[in-house]
């Protein structure tokens, strides 16, 4: 329910059949409080019970391996045998067909007080057979009289939700079926509250079904399409009002926020004219312009720059930092990792000083005296840009004119960081330019970033040749290891790298120094680098400043170079125990080659015995360069819970809907919503009036609006 009325504000402890001490370990255990709640706590899946089998049929040796089954009959009588932890009750359960055995290790007490003698239940579990005889350990029991109080469908079955719970909720004989009556009595109350909350217009349209109806239909299935139903109408409304939000905030900026007018492009027009190292591509172009109308308009810039590995964000990102300067105000670059702001500010050093402007550095391992320094000259406005890293964040960083924040790689920093950005500039906020490497398959890019305007760099930089990417295996090294030093002769640099990631750190670790030291040994007329997260900062830079230097040939790494580091002369790429890397992850590791004029490539090393999973991933990458596509696969295999990103966020907070299989409603609520905005943004129309209801009591009550930046 994300609709509140005070009815749903009620305490679940006053619904019947919860009481107070149930009520505090729903509180405890699952996050209910309410009977909104309640409602919103959906099943995550649904067990078919609309058919009834004979314990005939299943002791029929013909049907052993049967999953789980259900079954109507009588529980005869039982008994106590065993001692110890062998001690069991066990029920004699017969159906007129034949005789089972129900079988408990754990509640012995709580069942004796239970059970009845005699009495008709339905029971629910997989069958056993042992030793002749056939049994249910642990099987669900209900009283066929309370089974019965559920709709039914002809054959008396019915379809069973199956919902989050605990393990002491279990042990406190709080289950599905429990949760499930206690949402048939909430809803039987309920039902002349609930209010619908999407225009009829919309119902109309999409053939939606109302939400009275759908909220029943989701905890009380009466059959498969009426379920189908409801889920699609709940998430749909989900969708809508995911991007109601994110598409009226973006409004609300564009019209509300202030930005500074940048028109002045002294020094942008100097760069172009000496300093331009190449000629940008016309995709460079064309967001370069769309970013230059919204720093001109008068109100604050909130843009996205999207493009895939090593398209050119920097050198746009740069250009646009050129035009805050020119225009008396200062910039901002925050990168993920230090040695990305290194990077950045190494390269963009020479730029800046050819123009004589001022750029400075603050990580994590800058000195106090150093930031004091810093400090002071971003207040006196005489350091023009600053690279760093999470370190701008902190409140002490003020400048005297903030004109502009660009955040590199935005998939490692949270929305609430993003806000944080904007407070730092007296008055007008700073423009804001997020650039994303990862190219996020569209849904997800749709849930973050939907209140952001979308420039995307679509085209790569001329002379680029296609990276090739080839699958190995470990008995295949000798091979790989001669194709390496082939590729040194010729000029070339290669990174190796090993996963490191922390449940399995000290394994990792020896992997990374054991592959390090078979590779001196196979290598011994080559100088290697060797870079990893533990390192103090000192160390890393001075191991890559080497490796950039060209001192040395090969880079043995973890993850920590995967992201933006830009070695144009490294043209191969190797991934030891590539099984161990999400699609996305070697995707962007691949991306640190193939930024020269040479052939590059990119070599898979992994163990034979490989998952089905990851035998397509990697048969993806093999495939296909194309960002998009490798993001949509990498969405469907491992689902949105799991994206980078996501969870920090807290803005796809969705209890329904599912971005790897929703896009196609999330399109078309995206759509919706869009229009109706356009149409009637304050909803004055009196066919608006469920929105604007909705709207205002979710506003009214603790809300997920706060927590958009
Ligand atoms: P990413 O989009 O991954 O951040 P970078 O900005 O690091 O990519 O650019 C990758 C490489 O391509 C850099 O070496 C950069 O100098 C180079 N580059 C960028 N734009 C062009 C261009 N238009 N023509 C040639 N090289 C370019
Ligand atoms: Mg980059």
């Amino acid at each position: 329910m994300t609709e509140r009325p005070a009815f749903f504000e009620t305490k679940i402890e006053y619904l019947k059949g919860v009481g107070p001490q149930r009520a505090a370990l729903f509180n405890l255990d699952l996050g209910i409080f309410t009977y909104a709640d309640l409602l919103q706590h959906y099943p995550f899946r649904y067990e078919d019970r609309t058919r009834f089998y004979d314990i005939s049929q299943i002791t029929d040796p013909e049907c052993s391996g049967l999953a789980a089954v259900q079954l109507k009959g009588r529980l005869r009588h039982w008994e106590i045998v065993g001692e110890g932890h062998k001690k069991r009750l066990i029920g004699y359960f017969s159906d007129g067909s034949g005789t089972l055995e129900l079988v408990w290790f754990q509640s012995i007490s709580w069942l004796e007080k239970n059970l009845r003698a005699d009495g008709e239940y339905v029971v629910y579990g997989k069958p056993v057979a042992f030793g002749g005889k056939f049994s249910i350990t642990h099987p669900e029991l209900e009283i066929l009289s309370e089974a019965s109080d559920r709709p039914e469908n002809e054959s008396g079955g019915h379809w069973q939700p199956v919902y989050n719970l605990t393990e002491r909720l279990r042990k406190r004989h709080i289950d599905s079926k429990l949760i499930a009556r206690l949402q048939r009595a909430l809803l039987e109350v309920s039902l002349s509250y609930i209010r619908e909350t999407l225009p009829d217009s919309l119902i109309q349209k999409y053939r939606l079904i109302g939400k009275k109806e759908a909220l029943w239909h989701i905890h009380l299935p009466a059959n498969e399409a009426a379920l189908h139903q409801a889920r699609r109408r709940l998430k749909f409304e989900e969708l809508f009002y995911n991007q109601f939000r994110l598409i009226k905030q973006k409004l609300i900026r564009k019209t509300e926020y202030a930005g500074q007018v940048f028109t002045r492009t002294d020094f942008v027009g100097q760069f172009y004219k000496d300093h331009l190292p190449f000629e940008l591509t016309n995709a460079q172009k064309r967001v370069i312009r769309e970013i230059f109308e919204d720093m001109r308009t008068g109100k604050q810039m909130n843009r996205l720059l999207q493009g895939d590995v090593g398209s050119g964000k920097t050198i746009v990102a740069f250009i646009a930092i050129l035009l805050a300067i020119d225009n008396a105000a200062q910039a901002c670059l925050m990168a993920p990792t230090e040695i990305l702001a290194e990077q950045h500010f190494q390269g963009l050093k020479p730029y800046a000083e050819a123009l004589g402007l001022k750029i400075t550095k603050l990580t994590g391992s800058t000195t106090k005296k150093e930031r004091r320094r810093i400090h002071e000259g971003l207040l006196l406005g005489t350091v023009h840009l600053i690279v760093g890293t999470h370190a701008l964040l902190e409140d002490i960083v003020q400048f005297k004119n903030l004109g502009l924040c660009v955040i590199d790689e935005q998939h490692r920093f949270g929305v609430a960081q993003r806000a944080k950005l904007w407070n730092k500039n007296q008055g007008v906020y700073p423009h804001i330019l997020v650039m994303t490497a990862t190219p996020i398959p569209r849904t997800l890019a749709m849930t973050l970033y939907g209140d952001l305007d979308v420039s995307i760099i679509d085209e790569m930089p001329a002379g680029r040749k296609p990276i090739k990417t080839v699958h190995r295996y470990d008995s295949h090294r000798l091979a790989v290891f001669g194709f390496l030093r082939e590729e040194i002769r010729k000029g070339r640099q290669i990174y190796i790298v090993y996963p490191l990631i922390e449940e399995s750190e000290k394994m990792d670790f020896k992997d990374l120094m054991d592959g390090y030291e078979s590779v001196s040994r196979s290598f011994p007329e080559y100088q290697l680098s060797i870079v990893h997260g533990k390192m103090p900062a000192r160390d890393k830079d001075w191991e890559m400043q080497r490796f950039i230097q060209q001192e040395t040939q090969i880079m043995v790494a973890t993850t920590v170079i995967e992201v933006g580091v830009n070695v144009p002369n490294a043209s191969v790429m190797v991934v030891e125990s590539a099984e161990r890397f999400g699609l996305s992850q070697l995707h962007q590791l691949r991306g640190r080659v193939g930024r020269g004029a040479e052939q590059s490539f990119c070599i898979l090393m992994t163990d034979v015995k490989l998952s089905k999973d990851t035998r397509i991933r990697l048969e993806t990458l093999v495939r296909t360069n194309n960002g998009f596509e490798i993001a949509d696969t990498d969405l469907k295999l491992r689902g949105p819970g799991d994206l980078s990103g996501t969870q920090q966020s807290g803005v796809v907070d969705l209890i329904i809907a599912d971005l790897a299989k929703d896009g196609e409603i999330l399109k078309v609520a995206r759509e919706c919503a869009q229009a109706i905005l356009e149409d009637d943004p304050d909803l004055i129309l009196p066919q608006h009036a469920p929105i604007r209801d909705h709207v205002e009591t979710v506003r009214e009550n603790e809300n997920n609006w706060a927590r958009i930046s």
